[in-house]
């Protein structure tokens, strides 16, 4: 099997035992009756889809003169499609901006991602720990560095997140490396002042590389459901965001939550985590997502 591709299967088992199992067989079965319909839209909402659009699904089903479960399949993947692409630049280094809060899987998603980026593009990165609020915060991104041949760029606990977002910087040039990922706090309980600290991040690392951040990631916890869409939102009106990371959606029956995300906040879905491990990462694919929601076992 190719390292990457072909995970969402697995990664979406308990959304597609939970939900889309039985919204697949339901759909299968000829014609709908009012009672079939009110359980495709309560299975949907329970699935964390939002109301609104369970009712743009609802009537699209209802409406189509094909098939109702091709059409369903169709408008997920509308709903779900964006642009997945990294934004390289011409002349090197990239820098990566990883965001959000704390716990959702920022620092994961950066192994991930510079493991990714590594092996699909043959690019070396410099992971720079501007996650300065706790010692094993540094310490945990220094073991993603060691596990992917990366680069690392820290400082001592406590100091200017904006100085480590430099100095990576300023290695990545200095030593040719092609990406700078940058790991950020997330601490919410101080959330103007987070807003400020990423935002100084980006300024600072202009100074170098007047285009950068090349892309900043907004990371969002798929269990959390719509609080993590709630905290998606403030950090959208405060940064200027590219994309989106989905993690945990292993650990999740309501994957349903990528379809709300992505409609409501209008940034694509980059990436996604599924599992914990270095290779539980996939590169987004509204196809593969929404195929693997009503694949059978
Ligand atoms: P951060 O605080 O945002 O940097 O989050 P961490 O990267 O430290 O991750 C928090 C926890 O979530 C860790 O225990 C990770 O192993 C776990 N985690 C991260 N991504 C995923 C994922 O896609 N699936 C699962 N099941 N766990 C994940
Ligand atoms: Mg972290």
């Amino acid at each position: 099997m190719a390292l990457f591709g072909g995970k969402f299967k697995k990664g979406l088992s308990k959304t597609r035992n939970s939900f889309f199992k039985r919204i697949f067989s339901i759909l299968r079965g000829g014609k709908l009756s009012k009672e079939d319909i009110e359980e495709i839209e309560e299975l949907l909402i329970s699935a964390d889809i939002s109301i609104e659009t369970t009712e743009k699904l609802l009537s699209r089903i209802l409406e189509t003169k094909s098939d109702p479960l091709s059409e369903l399949e169709k408008a997920l993947v509308e709903l779900l499609s964006g642009d997945t692409s990294l934004n390289f630049p011409a002349i090197p280094p990239m820098v990566v901006s990883v965001v959000g809060v704390n716990g959702t899987g920022k620092t994961t998603t950066i192994g991930k991602l510079a493991h990714y980026i590594n092996k699909e593009y043959k690019k070396s990165i410099v992971l720079a720990a501007a996650d300065t609020f706790r010692a094993a915060a540094i310490d945990q991104l220094k073991i993603w560095a060691q596990r992917t041949g990366a680069d690392f760029i820290a400082h001592q606990m406590g100091s200017d997140p904006g100085a480590v977002a430099y100095d990576a910087v300023n290695h990545a040039k200095a030593t040719g490396k092609d990406v700078v990922i940058i790991d950020t706090a997330g601490r919410l309980h101080t959330k103007f002042n987070l807003m400020n600290e990423l935002n100084k991040i980006h300024r600072v690392v202009k100074k170098i590389v007047p285009d950068a951040p090349h892309e900043v990631l907004l990371v969002v916890d798929a269990t959390t459901g719509q609080n993590g869409l709630v905290q998606a939102q403030k950090f959208k009106e405060a940064v200027e965001l590219t994309g989106l990371v989905i993690t945990k959606l292993d650990g999740t029956a309501k994957g349903g939550i990528a379809v709300t995300i992505k409609e409501k906040l209008g940034i694509p879905i980059k990436f996604v985590g599924l599992g914990e491990s270095l290779e539980d990462f996939e590169v987004f694919s509204a196809e593969s997502f929404v195929k693997s929601l009503f694949e059978e076992a």
